[in-house]
């Protein structure tokens, strides 16, 4: 558990379906790293879907959001947080944070998160979420992800969630030699695979993941043409 993050203490009413949730990760999807699943167990979903899908907040599914986009699916929260294989001590950036679920998630496993937002409504909404959960270790910006954050860079991990044509080159850049980035790349807008981009002192590896289904990475290295 990262000193950072907020210790939960006292009940929220979510246990239950919190504790399902998990144990369904664990057990059908094959979730193993410890330190995520505590993260999923602790972070409290419901904050961060609309009001009124907030008993839905444990489904396994993905659940609409302000600006037509999408909090996503805890299964796939927890898979791309395992990919980067965070131990504690990184600093993570992190592209389409949305809802800030997944970016408490990170900031719960990993020491620093820098979150990255296109759409001022989720940006505002999710920076506010956050302060008031009690993290104090996510700094936050509304702009295109795809040029990374430069003053910043290197960063240990990246996870971007939304789905682009093709890895970001400003992205590679920014990641620290043997540094992980987890990203859905797809030829079409709407189905991607999910890849993790290794950093090299050459250049860089890739790994598939499978199939997986992102909203559009919208910008100067993604989708063009629709900002
Ligand atoms: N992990 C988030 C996923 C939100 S959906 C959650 O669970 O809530 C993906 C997000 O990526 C959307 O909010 C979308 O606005 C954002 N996005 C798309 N293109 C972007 C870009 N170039 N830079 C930053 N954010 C982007």
């Amino acid at each position: 558990m990262n000193a950072f993050a907020p210790k939960t203490n006292g009940s929220d009413g979510f246990e239950i379906p919190r504790g399902r949730m998990v144990e369904h990760l664990r057990n059908h999807y094959k979730i193993a790293d410890e330190r995520v699943l505590d993260a999923m167990n602790r972070v409290p979903r419901h904050a961060f879907v609309p009001e009124a899908l907030k008993a839905q907040a444990y489904k396994d599914n993905a659940l609409p959001i302000s600006g037509g986009q999408t909090i996503s699916q805890p299964f796939i929260v927890a898979r791309m947080t395992e990919l980067l294989e965070l131990k504690g001590r990184e600093r993570v950036l992190e592209i389409g944070s949305g809802s800030g679920y997944q970016t408490a998630i990170l900031a719960t496993v990993a020491r620093k998160v820098f979150a990255v937002e296109r759409l001022q409504v989720l940006a505002a909404e999710a920076k506010q979420k956050l302060m008031q959960i009690g993290f104090r270790n996510i700094s936050y910006r509304c702009d295109d992800g795809t040029n990374g954050w430069e003053v910043y860079a290197p960063f240990d991990a990246m996870l971007v969630a939304a789905g682009g044509p093709s890895i970001p080159e400003p992205l590679v850049k920014q990641l620290e030699i043997g540094g992980r980035m987890v990203i859905p790349i797809g030829s079409d807008q709407k189905s991607q695979m999910l890849v993790r981009v290794t950093r090299t002192d050459k250049g860089f590896e890739t790994e598939n993941f499978g199939p997986c289904a992102f909203v559009p990475l919208i910008g100067t290295h993604g989708w063009e043409g629709k900002k």
